[in-house]
């Protein structure tokens, strides 16, 4: 299988390619020339499948010509070695609990899948990798767990001061090792934009050997398809399944689109947003309109140009008509979401973070009839607790899993947002 860029001007690339290129030179985002259709067989026993083996059936086709079967068996164990649960809050409302990962949040699944793609790709290689990230909150927490201690690889973090929780920024900045991060002084796409610069920098790329470890990393992407599998296998009611996806950059919902060509029989997705609201607004009309990014409590979907928006035109040969046939959009404000957190902990007992509340919202307010609605729980509210507590006007107990990292001391160093300045910490 081949991977194409999505704006037609850079060479199809193979599955290792893509993955330790990360982003092909015109600036595209990889996509799978085929999208293979899964075995029918396959799809009507899901229920004879752990998490691992369905891993295995939706990613083989991508990676055969780079990973050997039994190693991609043995990287899917490795990565998804916690469960993926499906829990009923309310009457026809689930919840999909991706956050029983290492660092609590659905992030965990790509990043450890990529980290041992390109551990076993570097065993060949000899080369040293650099591995550089933007984080809005989550992402960076994920790959600083994700590839600890993997040989051969350094991390360079960036994350946007004050705009992430107490809980993520010590997931970013207390491992050490080969794990760096960089404090900028700025917001999200500030981050996301030198790092995009970055990788199409001869000078950087002549001298070091660059990847990326951000949700446009093919690796990071495809294996998010496999909870949308996994959480149809737990449903009991399996008709006109609607995922309500909390999203920011749109890795996820467009994975679920991409399970949803696969032949999942998923009837439809809700795009659930912040006030950083582009998607939704494109849904309405057509029209990709990218506002200032606003800051809000739901800060892991502080994105106003989501960078996976090509993979959704791609998924629907760019055809809006297609795209809208099954997605539409919703939106709240952080006054509604704090009082959406509120409710749903008041009438089911059920805590959410600021990031699933949306995803349940979305279902209460735009599901119908005969339909059975999963929203992704995308975080622990623990990472969020500040935020939990307000909308819940009570003290909630840090769980104890969490405590001790919060003692930990953090290291980061701090950058202007400035991308000379970040190219010299760089080449130093
Ligand atoms: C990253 C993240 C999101 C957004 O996911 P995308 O794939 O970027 O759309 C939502 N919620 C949480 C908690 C996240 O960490």
């Amino acid at each position: 299988m081949k991977f194409y860029s999505t704006n037609r001007q850079s060479a199809a690339v193979s599955f290792k390619e893509a993955v330790i290129k990360s982003l092909p030179a015109d600036k595209g985002l990889y996509f799978p020339e085929e999208v293979p259709e899964l075995d029918y067989l396959f799809l009507e026993t899901l229920d004879h499948y752990s998490l691992p083996e369905i891993g295995m059936e939706v990613l083989r086709q991508y990676t055969k010509e780079d990973i050997p079967e039994a190693k991609l068996s043995e990287i899917l164990h490795d990565a998804l070695d916690f469960e993926i649960p499906v829990k009923e809050v309310e009457k026809n409302i689930h919840t999909l609990e991706l956050f029983h990962g290492p660092t609590y949040a659905f992030k965990d699944v790509g990043a450890r899948f990529l980290a041992r793609c390109l551990g076993f790709f570097n065993e060949t290689e000899n080369k040293e990798v650099t591995i550089l990230v933007a984080t809005s909150g989550d992402t960076g927490g994920a790959v600083a767990s994700g590839f600890y201690n993997v040989p051969g690889v350094n991390v360079v973090i960036l994350y946007p001061s004050g705009k992430v929780s107490d809980l993520q920024e010590k997931q970013l900045t207390t491992l050490g090792g080969n794990i760096k991060a960089l404090e900028v002084d700025g917001d999200f796409d500030a981050c996301q934009a030198m790092v995009k610069r970055a990788f199409l920098d001869d000078d950087l790329n002549a001298k070091l050997n660059l990847s990326s470890a951000n949700s446009i990393n093919i690796a990071r992407w495809l294996p998010q398809s496999i909870y949308f599998f996994e959480a149809y296998r737990q449903l009991k009611d399996k008709k006109k399944v609607v995922f309500a996806v909390p999203s920011g950059n749109y890795g996820n919902i467009t994975a679920g689109m991409l399970a949803k060509k696969m032949g999942l029989d998923i009837h439809r997705f809700i795009a659930a947003s912040n006030a950083n609201d582009t998607v939704p607004r494109y849904l309405q009309d057509g029209n990709y309109n990218v506002k200032p990014t606003v800051a809000t409590v739901s800060n892991a979907m502080d994105v106003s140009d989501p960078s996976n928006h090509p993979r959704m035109l791609e998924l629907h040969d760019k055809e809006f008509k297609d795209i809208i046939k099954h997605t539409e959009g919703f939106t709240l404000t952080d006054e509604q979401t704090l009082q959406v957190m509120k409710d749903c902990y008041n009438s089911n007992g059920y805590i959410t973070d600021p990031h699933g509340a949306i995803g349940y919202q979305a279902l209460k307010e735009k599901l119908q009839k005969k339909e059975t609605g999963v929203f992704l729980e995308t975080a622990h509210y623990c990472k969020f607790l500040s935020t939990v507590e307000k909308a819940l006007e009570k003290e909630i107990p840090l769980p104890e899993f969490v405590s001790d990292l919060m003692t930990k001391e953090k290291v980061a160093t701090k950058l202007k947002n400035d991308y000379e300045d970040f190219k010299e910490y760089l080449l130093t």
